[in-house]
């Protein structure tokens, strides 16, 4: 017998993204290091402060000559040479001047540095040709970079090159990150393929597993492909299992819908608590949250529908959001913007939907147009696109002008539509 109504109630997005928070706990820690490749992208699990001052001691900005400004324009004798990295020199009197080479160490006595191209030396002797100097000039300060004691980095921030380049500088090579969330993902189907498969006139090849895999790794989970389970109450409880067993979460694709084979929602009730079974939004209603107890703890289990876009997306609005909050990232959702629409779009009028779209910059301002044809099989409709568009429920067209968010997803360029 096919059921004709869902026994899940439809809850609304903002809900359903708080029965998943509410279901997180921050994973396990540990000690990376930052010259290993693996360092990049991950989430920093305590703040970091500069034990000391960058740079420690005054160093010259340029390769020129360290002198005293008072000096002014007179010629000053030539006593030594200060190389990067060098040895200090004795302090400068009155009328001298030393060579010094950029991030060479200033000298005592000296208070300013004038680039080689602003002078000549002859016989030790050094004329400027230019004005007086200024006191200061040309001289990274003490702490100019950084000061002792200034929080450089905080906890949840991510690791990003630049980051990385901040441990270095400050002698930090070994650092406190979240553990990678560990997460499996299942297809479902007796008509999915493998991608090298032929799939025959009723089949579809596996999109979804790979698409997700690399969505969770792209958003820094390290992956388990549980491979294809075929439409049976055995085989994918089997499979759901195996993937409890090991990973942090699971994700699985297709059979959350209506048809009798569609037998997820039912195995998960089964095996732990489902929060939802259905999300007021298109493309993805189908979409089901469920947790798992285990004894190693607890598991999260992402049903996505098996339709390929609506699978992505609900991925992004859900599951995307949830690895980042485990990793304890401080901005785990992706940058709202507000974008005026410059072609009109036709979307659902009985729920919220995220259309794909290119969100550009026009005449100073953010623009959006949709992807084209926004059917939940069209994984064309997520190629060009670099946000989401939230199309609130309720009115069947909305103009060009309109203002919307949308949830930026990759960069926003300039418009060259
Ligand atoms: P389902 O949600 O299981 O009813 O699947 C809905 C539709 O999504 C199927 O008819 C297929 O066309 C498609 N589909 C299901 N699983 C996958 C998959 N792993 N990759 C690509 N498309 C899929
Ligand atoms: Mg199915």
């Amino acid at each position: 017998m096919m059921p004709r109504e869902s026994p899940y109630p439809l809850v609304a997005i903002e809900v359903a993204r708080q029965l998943i928070t509410a279901q997180l706990s921050p994973l396990a820690t540990e000690m990376i290091d930052i010259r290993h490749p693996a360092a990049l992208d991950r989430v920093l699990a305590e703040d970091i402060v500069a034990a000391a001052a960058i740079p420690p001691a005054p160093r010259s900005a340029v390769d020129g000559y360290a002198l005293r400004a008072a000096d002014g324009l007179a010629p000053r004798q030539v006593i030594g040479e200060i190389t990067a990295g060098g040895a200090q020199l004795p302090a400068l009197q009155p009328g001298q001047a030393a060579r010094i080479m950029t991030g060479g160490l200033v000298p005592p006595g000296a208070d300013a540095v004038v680039m080689v191209e602003q002078t000549l030396e002859a016989d030790l002797t050094l004329t400027l040709q230019r004005a007086a100097p200024r006191a200061g000039e040309a001289i990274h300060t003490i702490g100019q970079d950084l000061a002792a004691g200034e929080v450089v980095l905080r906890r949840g921030d991510t690791l990003t090159y630049a980051a990385i380049g901040l441990l270095a500088t400050i002698g930090c090579v070994q650092v406190l990150v979240a553990r990678r969330p560990r997460v499996a993902v299942l297809a479902t189907g007796d008509e999915v393929y493998e991608p090298d498969a032929d799939p025959g006139a009723g089949g579809v090849r596996d999109s979804n597993r790979y698409a997700l895999l690399a969505a969770a790794r792209a958003a820094g989970a390290e992956t388990i492909s549980l491979g294809i389970a075929r439409d049976d109450l055995a085989v994918q409880r089997a499979a759901i299992q195996d993937g409890l067993a090991r990973a942090d979460v699971l994700i699985t694709s297709g059979g959350v819908s209506m048809g009798t084979r569609d037998l997820i929602k039912p195995l998960l009730a089964e095996l732990g608590t489902v929060h939802f079974g259905r999300v007021a939004f298109k493309p993805g209603k189908p979409t089901m949250f469920a947790t798992v107890e285990l004894p190693a703890g607890r598991r999260l289990v992402f049903g996505l529908p098996g339709y390929p876009v609506s699978s992505l997306v609900s991925f992004e609005v859900f599951v995307r959001p949830a690895l980042r909050r485990l990793q304890g990232d401080r901005t785990p959702e992706r940058p709202l913007a507000r974008v005026q629409l410059c072609a009109p779009i036709m979307p659902s009028a009985d729920r919220p939907e995220y259309q794909r779209a290119v969100v550009s910059f026009a005449d100073g301002q953010l623009v959006a147009r949709n992807t084209g044809a926004q059917g939940s099989s069209r994984l064309l409709s997520l190629r060009d696109a670099n946000a989401l568009l939230i199309v609130p429920a309720g009115i069947q067209r909305r103009e060009s002008g309109e203002m919307l968010d949308a949830l930026l997803t990759a960069p926003v360029r300039e418009d060259t539509a």
